[in-house]
């Protein structure tokens, strides 16, 4: 299989192919150009049989996990990704386990063609779009739960969202076994998430968190942005805004329940909808700040019924 994806990378321009190669593409020089494609697998097997064949070629592996409905965002971990590791995985995979009932599942953005071509064009070399019973077969029963780090903040207001997070990334690092794994901070509880699962498991990757990419205006791109009205669009960089204004505050002494309390009111007064929680946290524990460690200040909002969540780091 080595062979197949490698050999279709260089003709990907010319080859139209879902799938990963059984056989070499058939010769379309005489072809208009079409777009880029890039190899696919669907199965752990064939996952595994490709990173193998990597490492027997002495090649380092990197995975991207991503839900897919691909933007700047995703692109930026899997260009870091391309610089540092030898080959690129990433998996796309909409994973029911962290959706509640009442949440967005059934009409995520899905759109595996478009993310196939925005990887391909940037280099990647593997897509892994597993179905729903390659990831759960029936009869698939084991959790990962992370305690206190999963069931504060998004855990409180989401409960069963981390499990459902740790579950499926736990599933993907040991069906790809890359050398790095990477997550951006946009997500930071989750990145902090993994970080422990991945210590107290001891799984054999490195965990590499890359900054939030945002808007011109502040707003962190998301996959999510595509619900939002035109008028709620306006209002979400106000979220970035108090982040940033409650970070400047505390860095400068004042007192974090003071401004957290201070933060929601400015963004219910700005017409959110709903705050869940704006929280000043230790950077690692995200526990309650102490004195002479790093902070980070991190929030959760609904524009309409749009649930936005950004963070930042408190300036030292
Ligand atoms: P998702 O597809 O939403 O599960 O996200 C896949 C990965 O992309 C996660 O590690 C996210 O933290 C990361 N990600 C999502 N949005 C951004 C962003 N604006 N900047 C950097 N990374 C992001």
């Amino acid at each position: 299989m080595q062979k197949d994806v490698d050999a279709i990378r260089g003709p990907a321009k010319r080859a139209r192919r879902r799938d990963v190669a059984r056989a070499v593409p058939k010769d379309t020089t005489m072809d208009a150009p079409s777009p880029a494609v890039i190899a696919t697998v669907r199965t752990t097997a064939e996952l595994r049989e490709q990173v193998r064949a990597w490492r027997r070629a002495g090649k380092t592996v990197g995975l991207v996990p991503t839900m897919g409905a691909l933007h700047a965002g995703h692109l930026s971990l899997v260009r870091r990704s391309l610089q540092v590791t030898d080959r690129t995985v990433i998996s796309l995979f909409v994973n029911p386990k962290q959706f509640a009932p009442h949440e967005d599942f059934s009409v995520y953005p899905r759109n595996e063609d478009r993310d196939g071509a925005l990887l391909a064009e940037l280099g990647s070399h593997l897509l892994f779009a597993p179905h729903l019973e390659e990831m759960y077969p029936a009869g698939f029963i084991t959790g990962v739960s992370v305690p206190g780090l999963g069931d504060m903040l998004e855990g409180a207001f989401r409960p069963g969202f981390f499990t459902g997070v740790a579950t499926v990334v736990t599933k993907l690092l040991l069906q790809c076994l890359p050398d790095r794994a990477f997550f951006g901070e946009k997500d930071y509880q989750q990145l902090m998430v993994i970080r422990r699962l991945v210590r107290d498991l001891a799984i054999p990757v490195e965990i590499v968190g890359c900054p939030t990419v945002r808007e011109a205006d502040g707003l962190a791109l998301s996959s999510r942005n595509v619900y939002l009205s035109a008028a709620e669009r306006s209002l979400a960089p106000k979220l970035h805004e108090t982040l940033h204004a409650v970070a400047q505050a505390v860095a400068n002494g004042a007192d974090p329940s003071h401004e957290e309390g201070q933060a929601i009111e400015n963004l219910l007064c700005a017409g959110f909808a709903k705050v869940d929680y704006i929280a000043v946290r230790d950077s690692d524990s995200l526990a309650p700040p102490s004195p002479k460690r790093s902070w980070r200040v991190l929030g959760a909002a609904f524009a309409g019924r749009t649930r936005l969540i950004d963070n930042l780091a408190v300036p030292v």
